[in-house]
């Protein structure tokens, strides 16, 4: 999981560059990586290919690809999505920094796939709550969620207090 974390710490990245962005494209990049790879393991996984919650939408290319169209375009929108799922691959290499999972289950074989062959890193888990068992064992997962969820329920609020005063 990690949702809270990737949505308000990770925007939070872009420090004064976020303001510039639209708000929810910028959000739904945060979230894209998972909002792809989650659903494809939980429905259709795990299979020797879909092998973990982070496949196709946790590579490299699928960055560059958004990054190379946001250059194309030069819209606003495309540059949020561009910006939010590049902080979606620092939190969650952060995460691996500190979590440190055998080599199997590492994000080092998304991000470079295929360069380590066609395959992903394996999960440890085979459904949606065992995934969340295991992250709420994780200091950094739930870290991440606190301080992501404090962050947005502070802009919530002054943005409350703005339009009502
Ligand atoms: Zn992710």
């Amino acid at each position: 999981m990690f949702v809270l974390g990737h949505l308000g710490v990770g925007s939070r990245l872009l420090f004064g560059w976020r303001a510039r962005l639209p708000a929810l494209w910028l959000y739904l990049g945060c979230l894209l990586p998972d909002v792809i790879d989650k659903p494809l393991f939980y429905l259709f996984g795990p299979t020797p290919l879909i092998s973990g919650t982070r496949t196709f939408g946790h590579t490299a290319l699928f960055l560059l690809a958004w990054v190379l169209l946001a250059l194309l375009l030069r819209r606003p929108w495309s540059t949020a999505l561009a910006a939010g799922i590049a902080t979606h691959f620092l939190l969650d290499v952060a995460g691996e920094m500190v979590s440190a999972p055998d080599p199997e289950s590492s994000i080092w074989l998304a991000i470079f796939f295929p360069a380590f062959g066609v395959r992903f890193p394996v999960a440890h888990f085979a459904t949606i709550l065992e995934h969340l068992e295991i992250s709420a064992q994780s200091g950094y997962v739930l870290a991440g969620e606190l301080v992501g969820g404090a962050i947005l329920l502070s802009a919530w609020w002054r943005g409350r207090r703005r339009s009502a005063g």
